[in-house]
């Protein structure tokens, strides 16, 4: 194998600090670096300066274009391309890029989700540069982060709320660290580790099937006679195939300055995953985004598909995103390690309880940051996180929770223990949480793991209701403190009350048991089975409070996004009924006719020879008939519900319609289909079936 220098490789497409400090005179690459850090206006001269080392860089990499890249409310990413070149007269052009078409892009917003928005204002939008997140080179680009917003300044996009959500929490942060003596540390930053699961099928069987092709999943197929229960596919040796595959997705995705550090096979067969090594909230963001580009891009490369919908295949585990996050100064000290000393115990109980507290007033909001068409398949069936937010956080901080509940001295539970002059607070040692794979939100020694994500998702929404919601409780702490003489006094009655409130959002056992889905509802934990169900939660008015108050949503941002959850949840179930209804009238069932009119024709001829038995091959006949039947039925039912979802008005109208009637109609069509696959003969039956889906690669 040829022998590639990785070091060398790696981010070699990137303009990092590395190249910006190579490239950019000093004051400019030290003006840059202090914007990156804390935000802030760039000054027009620094702009045109970093502009043009981007420029002349970029060329070198090959670039003739630029682009403000940016995330609408689409789920996926934007980009328009400009080229550098500027014409100079006498037909001669040169190669330009100027500060000012560094920081803002003029885009139409029209064609983009506005939830309302763009019916009231202008159609005009901006995009303006994101300094905290690198630009990069792609396939003669040179692509520039950007923020997206409408002609009045209202976020359009995912990217706004998020780095508005991690200034709102570096701010409260601070406040707290403050309290704690730090003087030093300037700004706390989230750090994400997004670990992303997807499926690979061969491109031909893709091509077979237009589910796969228009709605990322198959929207019916019988089970293979194998699935996952052999357990063999797990962290199994990786198929040459695939190995190839992955190692192509690995090079273009180092070169891209994205760490990607893990991969192995999944539980499903034909699903794997891929971690990176964790990043600063917005770049790790970006950095999903492009590494779920880069691994579609990359699969047709070798004739393969990269699936990232949650559930491609009914009967085998579906995929997940398992979003880990933590606080990080500005000095790399991760606040929630729990740490070596006391001190730093009693501030990292303070922020765990912070995160406790969270998670709980704010359940409803994460799970809407979850939810939608897609992984309403996995969420609570079993395979993934059940619909009910709670949280894991390991034995040992379990029963250090319950001791600060009883107003325990720590003495009698720990071994070690250290005076504080309050109740003392033992070394929490970190590798002592298990692993509890059932829990959608989990702390995981040094930083929590939201589980609840599904793997096409962008994951800035989820992000955005943590840092917000930890923000805001904070910001109700740090008031709560201020002033108080006796410090560590003070932190531990508010953690003890703070514990005492909302212990409720702890569980530690199996998340998937029918026993916790009653327990919860004792507890009063709501359980939002759909995402039409999460979605009406979202301006609830507690979590308008969250977001104007915070500064990271208005009031119109939240109604607008609102509308465009509901739109784009609707859009994706008709489209699947649209597919399905289509699939069945044009393919399935005439091929089901075809295999009658054969079946019987051959009962007939055989019948004409005495003593030829056929009782077998008439009751498959009149079974796969009777199916016949009962699938044009529910073709009819699915399409008087499609009919309904038509003359339906409004947003959240529509969606109902979708998840209360459609969904079980398809579900109802789906079984008989299903059925009729296990006993039509292979010769007629018009699709690839799972057998071939997920075995053939
Ligand atoms: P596990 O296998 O238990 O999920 P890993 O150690 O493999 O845990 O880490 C999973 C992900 O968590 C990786 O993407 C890793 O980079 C990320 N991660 C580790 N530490 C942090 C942190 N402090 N903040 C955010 N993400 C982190
Ligand atoms: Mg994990």
């Amino acid at each position: 194998m040829e022998q590639k220098n990785i070091p060398e490789l790696f981010g070699c497409q990137v303009f990092n600090e590395d190249v910006m400090r190579k490239r950019l005179p000093r004051e400019v690459y030290e003006s840059l670096i202090c914007t990156m850090d804390t935000g802030g206006e760039i000054d027009a001269s620094i702009a045109d300066a970093v502009a043009s080392a981007m420029k002349d860089w970029a060329i070198e990499q090959g670039a003739t274009h630029y682009t403000h890249w940016f995330q609408p409310l689409t789920g996926m990413t934007a980009e328009k391309h400009d080229s550098f070149i500027s014409s100079v007269g006498n037909c001669k052009v040169v190669m330009d890029f100027s500060g000012k078409c560094l920081i803002k892009g003029e885009s139409d917003a029209s064609s983009f989700p506005s939830g309302g928005l763009r019916s009231t204002f202008e159609a005009r939008g901006y995009t303006m540069w994101d300094p905290g997140s690198y630009a990069f080179v792609r396939d003669g680009s040179l692509y520039i982060p950007t923020a997206f917003c409408s002609y009045t300044g209202d976020a359009l996009d995912t990217k706004t709320p998020l780095l508005r959500s991690m200034d709102a929490l570096s701010a409260q942060t601070l406040r707290i660290l403050r309290l704690f003596g730090d003087t030093a540390t300037e700004r706390v930053a989230v750090t994400v580790g997004a670990e992303q699961e997807y499926f690979i099928i061969d491109r031909k069987m893709y091509e077979l099937r237009e589910d796969l092709m228009f709605t990322g999943r198959t929207l019916f197929g019988a089970p293979a006679p194998k699935g996952q229960e052999l357990e063999d596919h797990y962290f199994g040796p990786l198929k040459t195939r695939i190995r190839a595959y992955m190692a192509d997705v690995d090079e273009e995705l180092w070169k891209l300055g994205i760490n990607s550090k893990t991969k192995h096979n999944e539980a499903a067969p034909a699903q794997h995953e891929l971690a990176p090594i964790f990043a600063k909230g917005n770049m790790a963001v970006d950095q999903n985004l492009l590494t779920m580009e880069v691994m579609k891009l990359v699969a047709e490369r070798h004739d393969l598909i990269c699936l990232l919908h949650e559930k491609p295949y009914a009967g085998v585990n579906g995929s997940g995103k398992h979003n880990n996050w933590s606080i990080c100064t500005d000095r790399g000290k991760n606040l929630l390690d729990p740490g070596k000393t006391p001190e730093e115990n009693l501030q990292f109980l303070l922020f765990l309880a912070a995160v406790v507290r969270a998670v709980d007033e704010y359940q409803e909001l994460l799970r809407v940051s979850v939810a939608h068409a897609g992984n309403d398949h996995r969420l609570g069936s079993g395979e993934a996180p059940p619909a009910i937010v709670s949280m894991f956080i390991g034995d040992d901080l379990d029963e250090l929770v319950d001791a600060i509940v009883a107003g325990q001295t720590l003495a009698h539970r720990h071994r070690k223990v250290m005076n504080l002059g309050v109740p003392s607070v033992p070394t929490i040692r970190r590798d002592r949480t298990d692993r509890n794979r059932t829990s959608p939100f989990a702390f995981t020694g040094n930083k929590f793991e939201f589980r609840m994500l599904g793997s096409s998702q962008n994951i800035a929404m989820p992000n955005v209701v943590l840092n917000t919601a930890v923000a805001r409780v904070l910001s109700e702490f740090a008031d709560e403190l201020t002033g108080k003489g006796d410090l560590a006094e003070a932190v531990t009655a508010l953690i003890r009350k703070t514990f005492i409130n909302h212990r409720r959002i702890i569980f530690n056992g199996n998340g998937y048991s029918e026993e916790w889905e009653k327990e919860a509802e004792r507890r009063g934990l709501a359980n939002l089975k759909t995402s039409v169900d999460a979605y009406r939660h979202f301006t609830d008015e507690k979590n308008i409070a969250l977001f104007t108050e915070m500064g990271v949503m208005s009031r119109t941002e939240i109604l607008s996004r609102a509308e465009i959850l509901f739109e784009n949840y609707a859009k994706v179930i008709h489209i699947e009924a649209e597919t399905m209804l289509r699939m069945l009238r044009r393919d399935v069932l005439p091929a089901v006719g075809s295999a009658l009119g054969d079946m019987a024709g051959t009962i007939g001829a055989l019948q004409d020879h005495v003593g030829i038995k056929v009782n077998g091959q008439r009751r498959t006949v009149e079974r796969l008939a009777e199916l016949s039947d009962r699938a044009y039925a529910a073709v009819d039912e699915l399409q008087t519900k499609v009919d309904i979802f038509l003359a339906a008005e409004g947003a959240e109208e529509k969606a109902a319609v979708c998840a209360d009637t459609i969904v079980p109609a398809m579900a109802g069509l789906r079984a008989v289909v299903d059925e009729m696959e296990t006993i039509c003969p292979a010769d007629f039956w018009p699709y690839p079936t799972y057998a071939e889906l997920i075995f053939r690669v």
